[in-house]
């Protein structure tokens, strides 16, 4: 009998390793399929801007050769390739740190009143097409953190805000305190996300099913990166969205007790 047992426990200790590994296996194929996915879109939008980039550059050239002056909207359109691509390059080199653990902050004492004035005024100028609104509250509101950092996270949902919103429209920031935090929110009338993707979206390299492939592509990596800097600030980072009707992003950050922000 204790034989008959042994060789049971064996047999049943057989199938759930082979059970196992057959999960490893499918995950591992499964993590094979993302990094070809990725490759792919990293590839062609990296390559997206080049095309722009070189027509411009040679029309440029042919200008100076034929001694004409080179139109300063020529100037323009190239560098905004240039921005393009290094935006790309930063959010691939930021995610690979994020995925190592090794994005670092450097904090100190941040206004949201002036994070929010500065990222509304330089998202006027980048996009007059869209209307931006800045709601601030009468107290300045202040947070422990890296302020390059959450200037990044606000100005990568204010770029999402305009890029989803392809017609133009209104764009909403606000910010407001909520008991011991402050809470950041940006809101557009753009295309919104479809209900079943929205808790995949702070993934990394998730692209919801509607979001434009050319044109307005994207790796899927900002958002990755945003959560994982409001995280690092003891934050929360969430979205509301309705299918064809807008976005609501909201980031709460664990407000500098006033003693601490006076100083
Ligand atoms: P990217 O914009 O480069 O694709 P993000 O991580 O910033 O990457 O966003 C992930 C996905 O979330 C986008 O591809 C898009 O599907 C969706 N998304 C983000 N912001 C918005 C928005 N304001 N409106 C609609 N969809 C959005």
């Amino acid at each position: 009998i204790t034989g008959r047992v042994w060789s049971f426990r064996d047999i049943t200790e057989r199938v759930r390793a082979g059970r196992v590994q057959a999960r490893l296996l499918e995950e591992a194929h499964e993590a094979i399929r993302v990094r070809d996915d990725f490759l792919t879109i990293a590839a062609h939008e990296l390559k997206t801007p080049l095309t722009p980039l070189r027509l411009q550059l040679e029309l440029m050239k042919r200008a100076m050769t034929a001694k004409e002056p080179v139109p300063e909207e020529r100037v323009d359109k190239a560098l905004a390739q240039v921005h393009r691509l290094t935006a790309l390059i930063n959010d691939l080199v930021d995610a690979t740190s994020v995925e190592a653990g090794r994005l670092k902050l450097r904090r100190a004492p941040v206004s949201l009143h002036e994070l929010a004035r500065e990222a509304c005024s330089d998202f006027r100028s980048i996009s007059p097409e869209h209307a931006f609104t800045c709601e601030l509250p009468p107290e300045n509101l202040q947070v422990l953190g890296d302020r390059d950092r959450l200037f990044q996270v606000l100005a990568n949902l204010l770029e999402n805000a305009i890029k989803y919103s392809p017609m133009g429209g209104a764009v909403h920031v606000t910010v407001s305190r909520a008991q011991d935090n402050a809470v950041l929110t940006v809101t557009d009338a753009g295309i919104g996300i479809p209900e079943e993707e929205q808790a995949r979206l702070f993934e990394r390299f998730f692209r919801a099913r509607n979001a434009p492939v050319s044109g307005f592509g994207g790796l899927g990596l900002g958002l990755y990166i945003c959560r994982d800097i409001v995280e690092q600030h003891d934050g929360h980072i969430w979205v509301e969205s309705e299918l064809g009707q807008g976005s609501v992003f909201h980031v709460s950050l664990p407000l500098l007790p006033p003693r601490d922000a006076e100083e």
